[in-house]
């Protein structure tokens, strides 16, 4: 069945609401373990997210954290690993989030691209231009299609995605 992988092991942790003092961030990961605010519901898109820098970790134990704390360029390529297959995630299950009317076509696939690039541009220090990051995401997608053999002529009729450039 599509997306359907081996994950990797992953320990989830929920935080009580007065220990969580990261406002903009859902969850995070350090090592194997998975953060979250316990008084909110941790989404399966998320635990997607992170469970790919589980991976990422588990890849590069030592790189990975490393690299991420302190390159920004790094630190773009590995989110957009991990919105790459959680965009992949959301537009290949009958998911509903608050803020996405969600359905299997081209405007889901623009609002999830234009959606989460600018979740990168603002949320992680990158000091990098919102198209540069809109790029490599959509770059990070069109190789995650490969490695979940999802049948990339869905996409043939949006103009950027076939002839490679910005959206
Ligand atoms: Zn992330």
């Amino acid at each position: 069945m599509l997306m359907q992988e081996e994950e990797p092991f992953s320990i989830v942790v929920g935080l009580p609401n007065s220990l969580w003092k990261f406002k903009r961030l859902n969850a995070f990961v350090v090592g194997c373990f998975i953060f979250h605010n316990k008084n909110e519901t941790l989404r399966d898109d998320i635990v997607k997210h992170e469970l790919v820098h589980i991976n990422q970790f588990y890849r590069h134990p030592f790189k990975q954290p490393f690299g991420y704390l302190t390159n920004a360029n790094r630190r773009l390529e590995y989110e957009c690993e991990a919105y790459a297959k959680q965009i992949l995630f959301l537009l290949h299950k009958d998911y509903d989030i608050d803020n996405f009317d969600l359905f299997l076509g081209i405007e889901s696939f623009k609002v999830l691209i234009d959606s989460f690039s600018n979740v990168i541009y603002t949320s992680y220090k990158l000091n990098m231009d919102e198209s540069i990051c809109r790029d490599r995401l959509l770059h990070a997608v069109k190789k995650a299609t490969t490695e979940y053999r999802i049948n990339v002529e869905l996409y043939n009729d949006i103009p950027f995605w076939a002839d490679g450039g910005s959206i």
